[in-house]
Protein backbone atom coordinates (compact mmCIF):
# COMPACT_ATOMS: atom_id res chain seq x y z
CA UNK A 1 0.00 0.00 0.00
CA UNK A 2 1.56 3.84 -0.91
CA UNK A 3 1.37 5.95 2.44
CA UNK A 4 -1.62 8.55 2.43
CA UNK A 5 -0.41 11.47 1.19
CA UNK A 6 -2.48 14.49 -0.24
CA UNK A 7 -5.77 16.11 1.39
CA UNK A 8 -8.85 14.00 2.01
CA UNK A 9 -12.52 15.51 2.10
CA UNK A 10 -13.91 13.49 5.35
CA UNK A 11 -17.09 14.67 7.27
CA UNK A 12 -17.39 18.61 6.82
CA UNK A 13 -13.69 19.42 5.99
CA UNK A 14 -10.25 18.52 3.77
CA UNK A 15 -8.20 17.24 6.17
CA UNK A 16 -3.85 15.52 5.98
CA UNK A 17 -5.10 12.14 4.64
CA UNK A 18 -2.56 10.68 7.52
CA UNK A 19 -5.74 12.20 9.51
CA UNK A 20 -8.71 11.55 7.67
CA UNK A 21 -10.76 8.65 9.51
CA UNK A 22 -13.64 8.01 9.89
CA UNK A 23 -15.91 6.51 13.24
CA UNK A 24 -15.92 2.81 14.15
CA UNK A 25 -19.16 3.06 14.86
CA UNK A 26 -19.93 4.13 11.19
CA UNK A 27 -22.49 2.62 9.73
CA UNK A 28 -20.50 2.65 6.46
CA UNK A 29 -18.16 -0.15 8.53
CA UNK A 30 -20.62 -2.23 10.36
CA UNK A 31 -22.89 -3.08 8.42
CA UNK A 32 -21.52 -2.06 4.67
CA UNK A 33 -24.39 0.92 5.03
CA UNK A 34 -22.96 3.22 2.10
CA UNK A 35 -22.69 3.81 -1.61
CA UNK A 36 -19.48 5.27 -3.13
CA UNK A 37 -18.48 6.28 -6.99
CA UNK A 38 -15.18 6.35 -8.83
CA UNK A 39 -14.23 8.90 -11.11
CA UNK A 40 -11.30 9.60 -12.97
CA UNK A 41 -9.50 13.08 -14.61
CA UNK A 42 -7.71 13.14 -17.40
CA UNK A 43 -5.47 16.10 -18.58
CA UNK A 44 -7.36 18.47 -15.89
CA UNK A 45 -10.82 17.59 -16.95
CA UNK A 46 -13.16 15.44 -14.77
CA UNK A 47 -14.51 13.11 -16.98
CA UNK A 48 -18.48 12.82 -16.88
CA UNK A 49 -18.35 14.43 -13.42
CA UNK A 50 -22.38 15.26 -13.48
CA UNK A 51 -22.72 11.66 -14.45
CA UNK A 52 -21.17 10.64 -11.82
CA UNK A 53 -22.83 12.61 -8.91
CA UNK A 54 -26.58 11.60 -10.49
CA UNK A 55 -25.62 7.89 -10.09
CA UNK A 56 -24.57 8.58 -6.57
CA UNK A 57 -27.94 10.14 -5.74
CA UNK A 58 -29.77 7.69 -7.36
CA UNK A 59 -28.02 5.18 -4.96
CA UNK A 60 -28.86 7.38 -1.89
CA UNK A 61 -32.39 7.67 -3.16
CA UNK A 62 -32.55 3.63 -3.62
CA UNK A 63 -30.92 3.31 -0.24
CA UNK A 64 -32.92 5.65 1.45
CA UNK A 65 -30.00 7.78 2.39
CA UNK A 66 -29.97 11.87 3.00
CA UNK A 67 -27.58 13.21 1.25
CA UNK A 68 -25.41 15.23 3.44
CA UNK A 69 -24.57 17.86 0.57
CA UNK A 70 -26.33 19.22 -2.42
CA UNK A 71 -25.38 18.04 -5.95
CA UNK A 72 -23.76 20.98 -6.99
CA UNK A 73 -21.82 21.00 -3.46
CA UNK A 74 -20.48 16.95 -4.17
CA UNK A 75 -19.78 18.47 -7.66
CA UNK A 76 -17.41 21.66 -6.36
CA UNK A 77 -16.30 19.50 -3.65
CA UNK A 78 -14.76 16.87 -5.94
CA UNK A 79 -13.19 19.73 -8.04
CA UNK A 80 -12.12 20.92 -4.70
CA UNK A 81 -9.42 17.62 -3.77
CA UNK A 82 -8.60 17.12 -7.47
CA UNK A 83 -6.86 21.00 -7.19
CA UNK A 84 -5.60 20.28 -3.53
CA UNK A 85 -4.29 17.37 -4.39
CA UNK A 86 -3.03 18.95 -7.93
CA UNK A 87 -4.35 15.90 -10.22
CA UNK A 88 -4.33 16.46 -13.67
CA UNK A 89 -4.70 12.57 -14.26
CA UNK A 90 -6.21 10.81 -11.40
CA UNK A 91 -9.03 9.06 -9.75
CA UNK A 92 -11.79 9.97 -7.31
CA UNK A 93 -13.19 8.42 -4.77
CA UNK A 94 -16.43 9.27 -3.09
CA UNK A 95 -17.61 7.63 -0.57
CA UNK A 96 -21.17 8.56 1.34
CA UNK A 97 -21.12 6.11 4.85
CA UNK A 98 -24.77 6.07 6.90
CA UNK A 99 -22.63 7.80 9.64
CA UNK A 100 -21.89 6.91 13.55
CA UNK A 101 -24.66 5.06 15.25
CA UNK A 102 -25.54 2.54 17.53
CA UNK A 103 -24.76 -0.87 17.31
CA UNK A 104 -27.88 -2.11 15.75
CA UNK A 105 -28.14 -2.03 12.15
CA UNK A 106 -31.04 0.06 12.33
CA UNK A 107 -30.52 3.36 10.55
CA UNK A 108 -32.23 5.47 12.77
CA UNK A 109 -29.34 5.93 15.29
CA UNK A 110 -27.00 7.44 12.74
CA UNK A 111 -28.04 11.29 12.92
CA UNK A 112 -25.90 12.58 9.46
CA UNK A 113 -24.50 10.56 6.67
CA UNK A 114 -20.35 11.09 6.06
CA UNK A 115 -18.74 12.28 2.75
CA UNK A 116 -15.37 11.24 1.88
CA UNK A 117 -13.45 12.26 -1.11
CA UNK A 118 -9.70 10.88 -1.73
CA UNK A 119 -7.62 12.30 -5.02
CA UNK A 120 -4.81 9.93 -6.31
CA UNK A 121 -2.50 11.08 -8.95
CA UNK A 122 -3.19 8.90 -11.67
CA UNK A 123 0.68 7.22 -11.21
CA UNK A 124 -0.47 6.36 -7.19
CA UNK A 125 -2.88 4.03 -9.12
CA UNK A 126 -2.32 0.12 -8.05
CA UNK A 127 -1.30 -1.23 -11.61
CA UNK A 128 -2.14 -5.06 -10.94
CA UNK A 129 -1.39 -6.40 -14.14
CA UNK A 130 0.49 -4.47 -17.84
CA UNK A 131 -2.50 -2.98 -19.51
CA UNK A 132 -1.49 -3.39 -22.95
CA UNK A 133 -1.68 -7.34 -22.29
CA UNK A 134 -5.15 -8.96 -22.82
CA UNK A 135 -6.95 -10.33 -19.67
CA UNK A 136 -7.13 -13.87 -18.78
CA UNK A 137 -10.62 -13.91 -17.31
CA UNK A 138 -12.14 -17.08 -15.78
CA UNK A 139 -16.01 -17.99 -14.76
CA UNK A 140 -16.31 -16.74 -10.97
CA UNK A 141 -18.42 -19.69 -9.20
CA UNK A 142 -19.93 -16.77 -7.02
CA UNK A 143 -22.99 -14.64 -8.66
CA UNK A 144 -23.84 -11.22 -9.05
CA UNK A 145 -26.92 -10.66 -6.52
CA UNK A 146 -30.05 -10.34 -8.43
CA UNK A 147 -32.35 -7.15 -8.53
CA UNK A 148 -34.67 -8.51 -6.36
CA UNK A 149 -31.66 -9.20 -3.75
CA UNK A 150 -29.19 -6.45 -3.73
CA UNK A 151 -29.67 -4.63 -7.13
CA UNK A 152 -26.83 -4.40 -8.95
CA UNK A 153 -27.48 -0.49 -9.85
CA UNK A 154 -26.93 0.36 -6.75
CA UNK A 155 -23.46 1.50 -6.08
CA UNK A 156 -23.00 0.46 -2.11
CA UNK A 157 -20.01 -0.63 -0.04
CA UNK A 158 -21.47 -4.06 -0.15
CA UNK A 159 -18.87 -5.47 -2.53
CA UNK A 160 -17.65 -8.59 -0.72
CA UNK A 161 -19.71 -10.84 -3.48
CA UNK A 162 -16.96 -9.19 -6.11
CA UNK A 163 -13.71 -9.21 -3.75
CA UNK A 164 -14.79 -13.04 -3.29
CA UNK A 165 -14.53 -13.24 -7.30
CA UNK A 166 -11.79 -11.56 -7.69
CA UNK A 167 -9.80 -13.79 -5.02
CA UNK A 168 -10.99 -16.65 -6.74
CA UNK A 169 -9.35 -14.90 -9.42
CA UNK A 170 -5.91 -14.20 -8.41
CA UNK A 171 -6.08 -18.40 -6.89
CA UNK A 172 -6.52 -18.96 -10.38
CA UNK A 173 -3.50 -16.79 -11.69
CA UNK A 174 -6.50 -15.08 -13.85
CA UNK A 175 -6.61 -11.06 -14.36
CA UNK A 176 -10.39 -10.76 -13.94
CA UNK A 177 -13.79 -12.90 -13.00
CA UNK A 178 -16.17 -12.75 -14.86
CA UNK A 179 -19.21 -13.41 -12.66
CA UNK A 180 -22.48 -14.91 -13.74
CA UNK A 181 -26.52 -13.26 -12.98
CA UNK A 182 -28.73 -15.60 -11.07
CA UNK A 183 -30.09 -17.33 -14.06
CA UNK A 184 -26.41 -18.07 -15.21
CA UNK A 185 -26.26 -15.40 -18.00
CA UNK A 186 -23.48 -13.73 -18.61
CA UNK A 187 -23.44 -10.13 -15.82
CA UNK A 188 -20.24 -8.65 -15.85
CA UNK A 189 -16.62 -8.28 -14.00
CA UNK A 190 -15.81 -7.76 -10.55
CA UNK A 191 -15.54 -4.13 -11.10
CA UNK A 192 -16.16 -3.37 -14.57
CA UNK A 193 -18.93 -4.06 -17.95
CA UNK A 194 -18.65 -6.68 -20.43
CA UNK A 195 -18.92 -6.05 -23.84
CA UNK A 196 -17.88 -8.59 -27.15
CA UNK A 197 -17.97 -7.86 -30.78
CA UNK A 198 -20.07 -10.18 -33.12
CA UNK A 199 -20.31 -10.09 -37.06
CA UNK A 200 -23.31 -7.32 -35.93
CA UNK A 201 -21.24 -4.63 -33.23
CA UNK A 202 -20.73 -4.58 -29.56
CA UNK A 203 -23.32 -6.23 -27.30
CA UNK A 204 -23.47 -6.44 -23.60
CA UNK A 205 -25.70 -7.67 -21.16
CA UNK A 206 -28.45 -5.81 -20.11
CA UNK A 207 -28.13 -3.67 -16.51
CA UNK A 208 -31.10 -5.79 -14.68
CA UNK A 209 -27.78 -7.74 -13.62
CA UNK A 210 -24.92 -5.62 -13.70
CA UNK A 211 -24.28 -1.80 -12.91
CA UNK A 212 -25.65 1.17 -15.08
CA UNK A 213 -22.01 1.48 -15.91
CA UNK A 214 -20.75 4.56 -16.88
CA UNK A 215 -17.92 3.61 -19.02
CA UNK A 216 -20.78 0.97 -20.61
CA UNK A 217 -22.57 4.49 -21.52
CA UNK A 218 -19.79 6.04 -23.53
CA UNK A 219 -19.49 2.83 -25.53
CA UNK A 220 -22.78 3.36 -27.08
CA UNK A 221 -21.85 6.97 -27.73
CA UNK A 222 -18.32 5.86 -29.55
CA UNK A 223 -20.73 2.82 -31.00
CA UNK A 224 -22.70 5.47 -32.88
CA UNK A 225 -20.02 7.98 -33.71
CA UNK A 226 -17.95 5.33 -35.33
CA UNK A 227 -20.59 3.45 -36.74
CA UNK A 228 -21.15 0.29 -35.15
CA UNK A 229 -24.51 -1.53 -34.26
CA UNK A 230 -24.82 -2.18 -30.64
CA UNK A 231 -27.26 -3.79 -28.32
CA UNK A 232 -28.34 -4.95 -25.04
CA UNK A 233 -29.01 -8.81 -24.73
CA UNK A 234 -28.57 -11.49 -23.06
CA UNK A 235 -25.50 -13.21 -23.29
CA UNK A 236 -24.15 -16.89 -22.31
CA UNK A 237 -21.26 -18.14 -21.41
CA UNK A 238 -21.11 -19.53 -25.32
CA UNK A 239 -21.73 -16.05 -27.00
CA UNK A 240 -18.35 -14.68 -25.15
CA UNK A 241 -15.98 -17.58 -25.82
CA UNK A 242 -17.22 -17.52 -29.71
CA UNK A 243 -17.31 -13.69 -29.61
CA UNK A 244 -14.30 -12.32 -32.36
CA UNK A 245 -13.14 -10.09 -29.69
CA UNK A 246 -14.32 -9.19 -25.48
CA UNK A 247 -13.71 -6.26 -23.62
CA UNK A 248 -14.19 -5.06 -20.08
CA UNK A 249 -14.56 -1.21 -19.63
CA UNK A 250 -14.97 0.84 -16.12
CA UNK A 251 -14.08 4.01 -15.01
CA UNK A 252 -10.66 2.58 -12.86
CA UNK A 253 -10.21 -0.46 -15.56
CA UNK A 254 -10.44 2.20 -18.37
CA UNK A 255 -10.92 -0.50 -21.43
CA UNK A 256 -9.00 -4.25 -21.11
CA UNK A 257 -8.86 -6.42 -24.22
CA UNK A 258 -9.49 -9.96 -22.90
CA UNK A 259 -7.22 -12.48 -24.04
CA UNK A 260 -8.81 -15.70 -22.71
CA UNK A 261 -12.40 -16.72 -21.24
CA UNK A 262 -12.13 -19.97 -19.31
CA UNK A 263 -8.57 -21.32 -21.03
CA UNK A 264 -10.60 -20.59 -24.34
CA UNK A 265 -8.88 -17.74 -27.08
CA UNK A 266 -10.64 -15.05 -27.70
CA UNK A 267 -10.01 -14.43 -31.90
CA UNK A 268 -6.34 -14.76 -31.74
CA UNK A 269 -5.98 -13.45 -28.27
CA UNK A 270 -4.27 -10.57 -29.00
CA UNK A 271 -6.58 -7.27 -28.91
CA UNK A 272 -9.26 -6.89 -31.98
CA UNK A 273 -9.52 -4.22 -34.07
CA UNK A 274 -12.48 -3.00 -32.91
CA UNK A 275 -11.25 -3.18 -29.10
CA UNK A 276 -8.80 -1.31 -30.70
CA UNK A 277 -10.85 1.61 -32.35
CA UNK A 278 -12.67 1.83 -29.16
CA UNK A 279 -9.81 2.49 -27.02
CA UNK A 280 -8.70 5.19 -29.13
CA UNK A 281 -11.91 6.27 -29.71
CA UNK A 282 -12.05 6.35 -25.47
CA UNK A 283 -8.58 7.87 -24.82
CA UNK A 284 -9.52 10.42 -27.39
CA UNK A 285 -13.10 11.33 -25.49
CA UNK A 286 -11.60 11.57 -21.74
CA UNK A 287 -8.92 13.79 -22.77
CA UNK A 288 -11.49 16.31 -24.49
CA UNK A 289 -14.15 16.36 -22.57
CA UNK A 290 -15.34 16.93 -18.59
CA UNK A 291 -15.14 19.76 -16.61
CA UNK A 292 -12.69 21.64 -15.83
CA UNK A 293 -10.53 21.19 -12.42
CA UNK A 294 -8.65 24.78 -12.70
CA UNK A 295 -10.91 27.37 -11.41
CA UNK A 296 -9.58 29.72 -14.64
CA UNK A 297 -11.33 27.28 -16.67
CA UNK A 298 -13.98 26.84 -14.63
CA UNK A 299 -16.25 29.58 -16.24
CA UNK A 300 -16.81 26.96 -19.42
CA UNK A 301 -18.54 24.31 -17.24
CA UNK A 302 -18.27 21.16 -19.70
CA UNK A 303 -15.92 20.99 -22.51
CA UNK A 304 -17.24 19.19 -25.55
CA UNK A 305 -15.49 16.61 -27.61
CA UNK A 306 -15.92 15.24 -30.93
CA UNK A 307 -14.56 11.55 -31.83
N1 LIG B 1 -19.53 -3.04 -12.66
C1 LIG B 1 -19.14 -2.96 -11.38
C2 LIG B 1 -19.58 -4.02 -10.44
C3 LIG B 1 -18.33 -1.89 -10.95
O1 LIG B 1 -17.97 -1.81 -9.67
C4 LIG B 1 -17.91 -0.93 -11.88
C5 LIG B 1 -17.00 0.18 -11.46
N2 LIG B 1 -17.69 1.27 -10.98
C6 LIG B 1 -18.34 -1.05 -13.21
C7 LIG B 1 -19.15 -2.11 -13.57
C8 LIG B 1 -17.99 -0.01 -14.24
O2 LIG B 1 -18.73 1.16 -13.98
P1 LIG B 1 -18.21 2.59 -14.41
O3 LIG B 1 -17.94 2.52 -15.87
O4 LIG B 1 -19.31 3.51 -14.08
O5 LIG B 1 -16.97 2.84 -13.64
Amino acid sequence: MLPPTGEVFVGDTFRPAADATVSVFDHGLLYGDGIFEGIRAYSGLVFKLDRHVDRLFDSARAIRLDMPYSRSEVAALVLEACRRNAIVDGYVRLVVTRGPGDLTLDPRSCARGVMTIIARPAAALARHRDARKPAIVVTSSFRRPAADALCPSIKSLNYLNNVLARIEANDRGADEALLLDSSGYVAEGTADNIFIVTDRGLATPPTISTLKGITRETMFEIASEIGLAREERLLTLYDVWTAREVFLCGTFAEIVPVGTVDGRAIGNGAPGPTTMRVMAAYERIVRSMGTPIDQAMAGSTTVGYRV
